[in-house]
């Protein structure tokens, strides 16, 4: 087989085999095949597109070019979630100790944040003494006593995903639905869980900008999912406001802890009870939204959601008496109030630009080398639908960066206003079940 007629095959707009895709995904992970062949037919993908069953194949080929997870040790169902990512995005930190109090088993394995959106392990490694470096054996151990782990994903899985998003980073190849449904699908099918639900975020703060390329990416990942005998779902999530208030990594632990007991925002309450009342529903856990959402709720409120945070937070590691007490969390030397110079509702935020605001201020990397400031970040104080006079507060900088003056004005032109009523916007907008 030769590289070159595969190129031309589907710069043709012709369909791949699964004997071609494999074929170049192994050469590319082995190094047979240079990353200029592979940059150029990443490219023809890009413009050309592949149908359901080359994307499916092309998953097939990424996940066994690695270590493929076996769960089959932990009793019980295995549920996972993944997020196409967002700013403020804090939903693994409350809803995996949510479902697992449910009695889901979630072997979790997440990521870093690059750029404007966070990652998990992060905001994770904000609380002192956590460690997500766990042995296969400790994490399967863990999840079996007490149904939950959460650890770094491990250099032997889908190593052609390594190699593909770095080439795809600087190729201009990143925007398109086949590979980044393969990208991220390879990936969760890899890691072993029974059952995925994917929230797939749209807006100005996330990957997919609109509603119909959020559905379209959703549709592809769930037809993959299902072509591999998982039951996978997708829900479409807004993220043209951030989600909560806090943005940053202690700012967001102490939102998650909040949130675990009760007395978190609305919208982000909204999104876990949903988002884990479905997952009750894939693993047949209750029959309806409502019966899963009223069951979560409950624990909520009983305490036992946050229990078992104690419990994952203790069993890697981390000092309970930042859970206890979040007052003890290290604080930012500069913590300054942004007054508003408009009246108005609040008409729309750029979720971008706080998110690339909360980055510079400390809280985020540009490049993968970067450190991250823990106690950096933004807390909003006004959201979508707000009314605001002149004097108030709409949103709180931490920074130990003494030049933040820039990013007071940056935070300030992130709010648009409206002198008539504007609705809070909604935060989950459709379910993608096929
Ligand atoms: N996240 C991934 O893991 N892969 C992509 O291609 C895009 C987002």
């Amino acid at each position: 087989m030769y590289m070159t007629e595969i190129i031309a095959k589907k710069v043709a707009g012709q369909t791949l085999t699964q004997p071609e895709i494999q074929f170049f995904i192994q050469g590319y992970t082995q190094e047979t095949i240079p990353d200029y062949q592979i940059a150029s037919l990443l490219m023809a993908i890009k413009f050309m597109g592949m149908n359901a069953q080359e994307t499916a194949d092309l998953t097939y080929a990424m996940m066994h070019s690695g270590e493929v997870m076996d769960l089959s040790s932990i009793q019980g169902m295995k549920a996972d979630k993944h997020s196409t990512g967002g700013v403020g995005d804090k939903t693994t930190l409350a809803l995996a100790p949510l479902v697992a109090a449910a009695g889901l088993k979630i072997a979790k394995m997440s990521g870093r944040g690059l750029g404007h959106t966070g990652g998990t392990l992060d905001k994770l490694e904000a609380i002192p003494g956590m460690s997500i470096d766990r042995s296969q054996k400790q994490f399967i151990e863990q999840v079996n006593r007490i149904g939950l782990s959460i650890i770094g994903q491990t250099g032997e899985l889908v190593p052609a995903d390594k190699k593909l998003y770095a080439l795809r980073d600087v190729t201009g190849t990143v925007q398109s639905i086949p590979l980044i449904a393969s990208s991220i699908m390879s990936k969760k099918l890899a890691s072993g869980a029974d059952t995925i639900l994917l929230d797939v975020k749209f807006g100005s703060g996330a990957f997919m900008k609109t509603l119909n390329e959020a559905k379209e990416l959703a549709k592809a990942m769930v037809h993959i999912g299902k072509a591999m005998k998982k039951d996978t779902r997708a829900i479409l999530t807004g993220m043209d406001q951030p989600l909560g208030f806090a943005i940053g990594n202690i700012l967001e632990v102490k939102e998650a802890i909040e949130t675990l007991q009760g007395r978190g925002p609305s919208d982000f309450t909204e999104l876990c009870l949903h988002a884990g009342a479905l997952m009750l529903m894939q693993s047949e856990r209750v029959k309806t939204l409502i019966e899963g959402k009223r069951l979560l709720k409950n624990f909520l409120v009983n305490g036992q959601a946050f229990e078992k945070f104690k419990a994952f937070i203790a069993a890697q590691g981390g000092d309970l008496r930042y859970i206890d007490d979040p007052a003890k969390f290290a604080q930012s030397s500069i913590i300054v109030e942004v007054p508003s110079q408009e009246e108005g509702y609040v008409a729309s935020l750029n979720a971008l630009q706080l998110g690339e605001i909360a980055m510079k201020l400390g809280a985020g990397r540009a490049t993968k080398e970067d450190s991250i400031d823990y106690t950096a970040g933004i807390i909003l104080k006004k959201k979508i639908g707000d009314f605001v006079k002149v004097g108030d507060v709409l949103a709180v900088l931490h920074t130990n960066k003494k030049d933040y003056a820039a990013w007071v004005d940056q935070l300030r032109q992130s709010y648009t206003f409206s002198p008539t009523k504007v609705r809070s916007p909604k935060i989950i907008h459709a379910t993608v079940n096929s």
